[in-house]
């Protein structure tokens, strides 16, 4: 409970290693005293889980976004050892490799906002959301595994944007390591018509205006100004990440007993990384890793074409270019300083962001000298943030920071409470056009079924694990 937290500085939490039995290290829950009013128990419980799994080094962390998840919390970062520690599907979620990209233009809010309306309804035609919806993209086997192999890069080879898009994305928009021959037949039924679609829910397409620099020179060296219009594109791998998660869930359900490995709750089922099994779902999410990346390029391709013909304007007039691309849900492989010596491990990221400082070798070239851009999604309703990865994150979170602002309702309370209510009208109302696909989307996913993200982003900013850029405010969403 949280009385049996200590508050460790005006940012932190810490969930102490005799929590509950069988910790192996203590926990980290990164919220001021605001947000810990919104702490669930069950999501407490989640990090204290965590600490138990074998090979986990430095603390089981929470961003101040967490909230409860399928045996890990959303929000977690939990990293673990080559050869000691294990992988879990669960540390990494059923949408393998969510993330978020951000898209630049050279557009003011002025010109957007007198045909806010058609482009919106433009986006919703082009764009396929919704449960189940399917693609524009028609995959033939081979295709099949060269785009898993090959991720963002197989659509950019397919005219679906530009080579230079790539260097812009987490880890080039592709995992090395992925291996189509371990994807079941389910899986590659689900994805076969979904790629290239945004999907339901919580994923959206959002038009949106800088309206607050918090640092001009960053802000400047991202191509981001004042009144600027960007877009913001959400979604992950679609039923095909999601089977893969299901069919090692059911892998690793096994693999416990195999290697007698002692669990708090079953949803943490998982295997020693250097194991088959671990070595199987590592190739495998890094499949749906890259099956993902080339979904986000396929949606951001169609909405520059949206843009240009709205618009009626060139490419170079437009200038709708990629700022970046993260992953929020995903599992790597990358080398951090513990105890004052390098080392590599498997870094668990699940609603948690990565957030490299400047000068890493990971960084885009362009980017070197300014830190890796986070891009943190608040809700349709309020803001959403742009900030920059610092030293500080990659010395006490793994290089990592929060992804959202997390829900505070579930689905059923959302929709309980919107009862009645005309959420589209409310929005409309406040200037924010909105279309979804769903015909429960927009109460589930109204503001008030969110945490305020100014408070979110306030804790990571002060903790100084990822530092303000620039906010983002809505214009039109497409929600699926
Ligand atoms: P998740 O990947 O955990 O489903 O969602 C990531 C975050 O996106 C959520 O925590 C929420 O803060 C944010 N989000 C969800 N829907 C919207 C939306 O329509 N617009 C914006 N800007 N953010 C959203
Ligand atoms: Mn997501
Ligand atoms: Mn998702």
């Amino acid at each position: 409970s949280i009385e049996r937290l200590k508050r460790i500085d005006d940012n932190r939490l810490e969930v102490p290693a005799d929590y509950k039995t069988g910790m192996r290290t203590k926990g980290i829950i990164y919220v001021d005293n605001i947000l810990e009013k919104e702490l669930e128990e069950e999501s407490i419980e989640q990090v204290a889980n965590v600490a138990t799994l074998p090979g986990i080094v430095g603390a089981s962390m929470a961003m101040p976004d967490i909230h409860t998840g399928y045996g890990f919390p959303i929000g977690g970062v939990a990293a673990f050892d080559l050869k000691e520690g294990i992988i879990s599907p669960g540390g990494v979620g059923y949408d393998i490799n969510c993330g978020v990209r951000l898209l630049r233009s050279n557009f003011k809010k002025d010109t957007v906002v007198p045909k806010l309306k058609e482009l919106i309804e433009a986006l919703y035609n082009e764009i396929p959301s919704g449960v189940g919806s399917k693609g524009k993209i028609r995959l033939s086997p081979d295709d099949e595994e060269k785009l898993l192999l090959k991720g963002a890069r197989w659509a950019v080879e397919k005219g679906l944007g530009d080579v230079s898009d790539l260097e812009k994305i987490e880890s080039g928009g592709c995992l090395e390591g992925a291996d189509p021959s371990i994807i079941s037949q389910k899986a590659y039924e689900r994805g076969r018509s979904q790629q290239g679609t945004l999907g339901s829910g919580n994923h959206f397409l959002e038009v949106q205006y800088v309206d607050e620099i918090y640092d001009e020179k960053i802000a400047n060296a991202l191509g981001l100004f004042k009144n600027q219009i960007t877009v913001m594109i959400h979604s992950g791998s679609r039923g095909f990440g999601h089977q893969v998660c299901t069919d090692f869930i059911e892998v690793m359900e096994r693999a416990i007993q195999k290697y007698n490995i002692a669990l708090p709750d079953r949803e943490l089922a998982c295997a020693p990384f250097n194991s088959p099994e671990a070595q199987d779902y590592f190739a495998a999410m890094k499949a749906a890793a890259n099956y993902a990346w080339c979904n986000r390029q396929c949606l951001m391709h169609w909405t520059r074409e949206v843009f240009m013909s709205v618009f009626n304007v060139s490419p170079i007039e437009l200038e709708m270019t990629l700022i970046y691309d993260v992953a929020h849900n995903i599992a790597k492989v990358e080398e951090h300083i513990v105890d004052g010596k390098k080392k590599k491990l498997v870094v668990h990221r699940k609603g948690a962001t990565r957030a490299f400082p400047p000068g890493h070798p990971d960084l885009p070239v362009v980017y070197r000298n300014i830190g890796q851009p986070v891009l943190i999604p608040g809700d349709m309703g309020r803001a959403s943030y742009v900030l920059i990865g610092t030293d500080k994150a990659m010395k006490e979170t793994f290089g990592s920071t929060c992804h959202g602002a997390g829900r505070v309702m579930s689905r059923h309370q959302a929709i309980r409470q919107a009862k009645g209510r005309a959420i589209w009208r409310e929005m409309e109302d406040r200037g924010i056009i909105v279309r979804a696909a769903g015909r429960e989307t927009l109460a589930e996913e109204m503001s008030e079924a969110y945490k305020d993200i100014s408070n979110v982003v306030e804790i990571v900013h002060n903790a100084g694990i990822s530092l303000k850029v620039a906010r983002l405010r809505p214009l039109g969403v497409i929600k699926g």
